[in-house]
């Protein structure tokens, strides 16, 4: 059993940005996944960088669309029966998330590590070797009616107070950006400032890639157990022992299972959501379309256009329920009337929630030796330079870029 200084656990966008930039800080680095790189939802997003997506779900606007939303068991949002109770207390804390002095303070924290995040991804994508996976088309959020349009107006005005730019448009004007829409949507809201990676799967792959060459070792394991003491932290896992100076867990939706194994209570749920990927000549698409109000997204990728999103509250267990990929699908040949709809891919992922919608990331209460970096929800791709900075600088004991009690894994 060799000594690290630092193992990752999970091998998702979050695990292997946490892993370059522990390497290029000089530490020995480890990341041992249960499958292997890209196993979980950092294989299947949307691809988005949606550094203006810093208003957090957790939100008034939520409470008075969601009970709308459930009534439509294949609709944005759904709470399988068989899930309910088990996921009660989490939803109570993201009720009480919803109150409008916690949403400011989450919009204050979220746009802190937005504008972290942005900063960082792009020297992080040049020192990777990925720089040209960058894409820099904006995206265009869609309404079917002015009543619609009107009532995203203050989330729009939030983000203009944190300097966030973007353009209302009307029919004719949005024609000039995406050709095709149906004319259904009457207005639409462009945002310049939206990236996205040309594929996150091959992103993910490629950030492992650059681990490797550059002196990283990935193995395949599955954890099992934490055990810290004062010089390291063993790590049980289904084959060998490991033993390392510090563990960064960034297991994604799975990580408050090894919280558990050191005494911690993370109250970390997934928010399930579905996608299908036509053949890359679906459809003519220049920018990623949000459908907000049905709660999905149109992006154009390397591996084709992925058609997805949706909120599925089922856990970890419950087999997926693919007529949501279907539902959404249909919706979409609807609103684009030009798409090809046929030979798709379906897909289901984990998203790793918290109910205040930021991420964890620090210390475990039990041991300095133990770091969190998960629950970065709808936005781990977004995020992930970022986090990986943050992590990078707690592990040498450099002062942290941001302000981390927002962020604190203790907090609920
Ligand atoms: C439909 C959908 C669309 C999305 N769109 C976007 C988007 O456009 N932009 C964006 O920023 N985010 C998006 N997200 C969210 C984003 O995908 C996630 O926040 C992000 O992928 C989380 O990354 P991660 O590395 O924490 O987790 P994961 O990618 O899930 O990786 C966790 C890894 O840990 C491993 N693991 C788990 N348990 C263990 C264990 N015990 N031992 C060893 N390994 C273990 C898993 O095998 C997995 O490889 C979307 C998510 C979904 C589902």
């Amino acid at each position: 059993m060799s000594k690290q200084d630092v193992i990752v656990i999970g091998a998702g966008v979050v695990g292997l940005s946490v892993a370059i930039a522990a390497q290029r800080r000089g530490l020995t680095v480890t990341v041992i996944d249960k499958e292997g790189p890209a196993a979980g939802a950092s294989a299947g997003n949307a691809g988005a960088f949606a550094f203006t997506d810093i208003l957090p779900l957790a939100s008034p606007g939520i409470l008075k669309k969601a009970p709308k939303w459930l009534l439509d068991p294949l609709g944005p949002l759904s709470l399988p029966p068989a899930y309910a109770l088990r996921i009660a207390p989490w939803m109570v804390r993201f009720w009480r998330a919803c109150s409008p002095a916690r949403v400011e303070q989450a919009i204050a924290a979220q746009t802190a590590m937005m504008d972290l995040s942005k900063a960082e991804l792009e020297p992080f994508l040049q020192q990777t070797g990925t720089a040209d996976m960058l894409r820099k088309d904006g995206n265009l959020q869609v309404y079917e009616s002015e009543a619609e349009f009107q009532d995203s107006l203050p989330g729009w005005q939030a983000r203009a107070a944190h300097g966030i730019a973007f353009e209302h448009l009307n029919a004719n004007e949005m024609t000039h950006i995406q050709p095709g829409l149906s004319p259904r949507f009457v207005r639409g809201t462009f945002t310049p400032g939206w990236f996205s990676i040309a594929d996150p799967k091959l992103y993910t792959l490629a950030l492992a890639e650059h681990f490797v060459a550059t002196g990283g070792r990935l193995e395949t394991a599955q954890a099992q157990t934490l055990k810290p003491d004062a010089d390291g932290v063993t790590i049980t896992t289904t084959g060998p022992d490991y033993r390392c100076a510090k563990v960064v867990v960034c297991a994604g939706a799975f990580s408050h299972r090894l919280a558990r194994t050191i005494g911690e209570r993370i109250p970390l749920e997934t928010e399930r959501g579905y996608n299908t990927t036509l053949p890359d000549n679906a459809f003519d698409l220049r920018t990623q379309i949000t459908f907000g109000g049905h709660g999905f997204v149109v992006t154009k990728l390397t591996s084709g256009l992925r058609v997805g999103g949706a909120v599925e509250l089922g856990g970890l267990e419950l087999p997926p329920n693919y007529r949501r990929s279907e539902a959404m699908l249909k919706k979409a040949q609807e609103f684009l009337p030009g798409l090809d709809a046929s030979g798709g891919k379906q897909w289901m992922g984990f998203r790793p929630s918290l109910p205040d919608s930021l991420p964890a990331i620090g210390a475990a209460k039990a041991s300095a030796n133990v770091l969190y970096a998960f629950g970065h929800g709808h936005l781990g791709l977004t995020q992930s330079a970022g986090t990986a900075r943050l992590v990078a600088d707690l592990l040498t004991g450099k002062p942290s870029a941001l302000d981390l009690t927002p962020f604190s894994p203790q907090r609920f």
